[in-house]
């Protein structure tokens, strides 16, 4: 049967539960256990999709086309499998499901409320994963604080499945803060204290208490948590700040809180975690033998949640080449003809980002301009192989004002249009191409050589496509369509001849780069990046 773990936070957010979550589930899968995690978020979007990124930071997008909370990403990451739509859910999508149900009658008369149909929908939501047969463990992130009015059918929820299942199937990880003052030299506990209690006024006892620290916790603070707050001492777990997110399942695994969880939930003791991989991978990323300085060009740059993935990608990949890669953020709308080579030329790569909407776009296209002609190493995504393509029409094609359709509707050549299909759509949310498409990779490219196959499956969140009308004369002129959708006919994946490194893919592969497996595009970027570093503009595909 399934177990069941619930992971809150209470005092502030930005604690950092999805890190545990997915620490906590990293170990669990290290000791022979199949885990997921998912994610209820209590906003009443029905899905983060349609959400700016500076408000909610990235959207991550699993192979099934849910658009997410950025949480699923670390997930992925951490465990090497992918979620899907039941990963991550919002309070919009509840209500949005029990509406529809009322429309059509379900009810039968029925007044519809919070409690039972909001709490039945949620619950419903949290077993679907486990009924799939798949995991011996099911985490459950709950989103917001304790204390909040949103949060409250939710943890109704889960005092109702504590009470279903009993104390061996499910339990409660309250992940707070134990602020330090300065003054008084001391680890503070009555915050803790306090978000516990406001736990057990919604009828919910904490099993175990993650608390969050910059300081070393005492065994005598231990014990007062543990006496105030009703748990274990052995249940009362330090998180210390950490270097990287990437040693928290390390510092987890130190603090005991895989065993704590097993002997709670009485899973049998399958042997010894196997973290070699993990371990090999944490000190590749701390002992670095080179390092690379790349540009990420975006215009949502002030805030580094926008572009979580990449970040990360970069962490991960630089890793696998032992590199330090410093990754500067430079914001489109500064680049032009006079900034460019200033913004640019102490680089040794730059990644021009996805994005939508006009802004900044001019300053991408000068970005890309300037790489392809300084044979700079160049990596496109999405809105950033359509600046490469738009860059290439007007400087090289001669095709003058070419632009993509999302920019200007009526410019005179469209290398970027709609898609037919897309012309009608007039809902915002959930309509673009999404999820995972397969691509078809032409022998003999750059990519087939950088991937060693030629079929893949990547992930899409786009409205605008490749032009067909103009692949002639682009190859012709040396922009190579390297990467077709079979199906389609789409061009997913562009490169340029007689340039070291200059790639660009329609898909997002920053969605499938995972610790133990980090992305081929990123891993090569890397590696061309690092031969500019040093001078050699070898072609790495000779
Ligand atoms: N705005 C572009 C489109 O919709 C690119 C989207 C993206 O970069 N994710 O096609």
């Amino acid at each position: 049967m399934t177990k069941y773990i619930f992971v809150t936070g209470g005092v502030t957010s930005s604690l950092g539960k999805g890190i545990i979550s997915a620490s906590l589930a990293k170990l669990l899968q290290s000791r022979g256990f199949s885990a997921t995690i998912q994610k209820f978020d209590p906003y009443i979007n029905v899905d983060p999709g349609t959400l700016n990124p500076y408000e909610h930071g990235e959207c991550f997008v699993t192979d099934d086309g849910a658009e997410t909370d950025l949480d699923l990403g670390y997930y992925e990451r951490f465990l090497g499998r992918p979620t899907s739509q039941a990963n991550n859910v919002t309070t919009g999508r509840i209500y949005q499901t029990v509406i529809q149900k009322e429309r059509k009658g379900d009810y039968l008369g029925k007044t519809v409320q919070v409690i039972p149909h909001i709490t039945d929908e949620i619950k419903r939501r949290i077993m679907l994963l486990g009924q799939s047969g798949e995991y011996d463990i099911v985490i459950t992130e709950l989103g917001g604080t304790v204390g909040d009015i949103e949060s409250l059918p939710y943890l109704e929820a889960v005092r109702q499945m504590r009470w279903n299942l009993g104390q061996d199937n499910c339990l409660v990880v309250h992940l707070t803060l134990l602020p330090y003052l300065e003054a008084a030299k001391e680890l503070k506990t009555k915050p803790t204290q306090h978000s516990v209690k406001e736990l057990q006024n919604a009828g919910i006892q904490p099993d175990i208490l993650v608390c969050r620290t910059e300081h070393d916790i005492s065994n005598s603070i231990r014990r007062k948590i543990a006496l105030f707050c009703n748990v274990d001492v052995t249940s009362v777990i330090e998180a210390i700040t950490a270097d990287t997110v990437y040693d928290v399942p390390l510092y987890m695994l130190r603090e005991n809180l895989d065993r704590v969880v097993m002997n709670k939930l009485r899973l049998r003791e399958k042997g010894e975690p196997d973290l070699r991989k993990w371990k090999q991978f944490l000190g590749k990323l701390k002992n670095p033998t080179n390092e690379v300085r790349i540009g990420l060009v975006g215009k949502y740059i002030e805030l580094k949640d926008a572009y979580k993935s990449i970040y990360e990608s970069f962490v991960l990949a630089g890793a696998m080449n032992e590199c330090n890669v410093i990754v500067e953020p430079i914001h489109s709308e500064e680049i032009n003809d006079e900034s460019v080579v200033r913004k640019l030329s102490k680089l040794h790569g730059i990644l021009v980002a996805p994005g939508f909407g006009e802004r900044g776009f001019e300053g991408k296209v000068t970005a890309v301009k300037f790489a392809r002609e300084n044979k700079l190493p160049f990596f496109g995504i999405c809105l950033g192989m359509q600046t490469a393509v738009v860059e290439f029409a007007r400087n090289v094609l001669g095709l003058e004002n070419a632009n993509s359709t999302e920019m200007n509707t009526d410019t005179e050549h469209k290398v970027i249009d709609i898609m037919e299909e897309q012309k009608i759509i007039q809902d915002m949310g959930g309509t673009m191409r999404l999820g995972s498409y397969p691509c078809d990779l032409k022998r003999k490219s750059k990519v087939q050589q950088i991937y060693k196959t030629t079929k893949i499956n990547e992930r899409h969140r786009h409205r605008y496509e490749f032009n067909n009308a103009f692949k002639e004369q682009f190859e012709k002129a040396g922009m190579q369509c390297v990467g077709i959708n079979p199906k389609t006919q789409l061009v997913e994946i562009i490169e340029l001849k007689n340039h070291p490194w200059f790639i660009a893919s329609q898909f997002h592969p920053e969605y499938k780069s995972t610790v133990e497996d980090p992305h081929p595009l990123f891993v090569s970027f890397i590696q061309a990046c690092i031969e500019y570093e040093n001078g050699e503009q070898l072609d790495l595909f000779e």
